[in-house]
């Protein structure tokens, strides 16, 4: 298949999709959508690595989720990273910050977690797929997050940090600009009003489009589970907030997304 979009961070190999996941792939293909499909713990990221090897239009991205409380097993992990490019290994993560409910005692185990993937994906040499969440009408995850990240940029220089999901406001992505991040947008810019001014702020050679699938689904299918070839639907919507052409603004997220994640399509 000809490779036109790349949703950035999805999860078809979530139980979400049981029932009907070779149709939803089917989709994909005939959209020309391919995926990074991301793990959120051990069992997932095997999946998420075998979906991956059924298709050659899935990469994956391996890691746990900050509020996934299962112990990380580090040695697990690095067997998958052994073979980095035959599991086709492009990002670790989701793993950062989840404040959204405030638990003071959670904090220093989430920010443990963290550190240990950061350092697995600066031995690894791949990039960091950020969860980043905060408390409402708050940026305490973000401002943690950033003083943590930051630390590690001026000794990694290399490390290429991603924010997935990323709907926090414009002052917040001024910030991790500094750290030359890039950012997932998912289909909330369709409705939001907020996220449309941050992206209009957003540089468009640091724009990359996610679904989030099964989660967080774009007008014009708001409130029906997610997929990712919904993804065109949040592209437009970029492409409108940001007054370019579609085509265009396919063709720099399809170039932002190959370089963030150092994708070969003709593999
Ligand atoms: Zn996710």
């Amino acid at each position: 298949m000809e490779i036109k979009y790349v949703d950035a961070h999805s999860h078809p190999h979530f139980s979400a999709f049981d029932n009907d996941r070779e149709e939803v792939i089917q989709n994909m293909q005939q959209s020309g959508v391919a995926a990074i499909a991301v793990g959120t713990g051990a069992k997932t990221s095997k999946q998420a690595v075998d979906i991956a090897q059924e298709h050659d239009f899935i990469w994956t991205c391996v890691g746990q989720h900050p509020t996934e409380h299962e112990e990380f097993d580090e040695n697990f992990y690095k067997e998958l990273l052994q073979n980095k490019k035959e599991n086709k290994i492009v990002a670790i993560g989701e793993c950062g910050l989840d404040l959204y409910r405030m638990e003071e005692e959670d904090k220093e185990r989430q920010i443990k977690l963290f550190e240990t993937q950061i350092q697995l994906a600066v031995e690894a040499d791949l990039p960091l797929m950020l969860h980043i969440r905060s408390a409402q009408n708050s940026t305490n995850a973000h401002d943690l997050a950033f003083d943590i990240l930051k630390r590690y940029k001026k000794e990694f220089p290399k490390l290429h940090l991603h924010m997935h999901f990323f709907t926090a406001n414009t002052e917040t992505a001024k910030k991790f600009l500094e750290l030359d991040a890039t950012f997932g947008i998912p289909g909330v810019v369709t409705f939001a009003k907020s996220v449309q001014e941050m992206v209009e702020f957003l540089p468009t050679d640091k724009i990359l489009v996610e679904s989030d699938a099964p989660y967080a689904a774009p007008i014009p299918k708001r409130g029906q589970r997610n997929e990712p070839s919904f993804i065109i639907y949040t592209l437009e919507k970029i492409a409108e907030v940001k007054k370019l052409d579609n085509d265009f603004m396919q063709m720099q997220v399809l170039e932002n997304t190959m370089k963030t994640f150092n994708l070969n399509l003709s593999e």
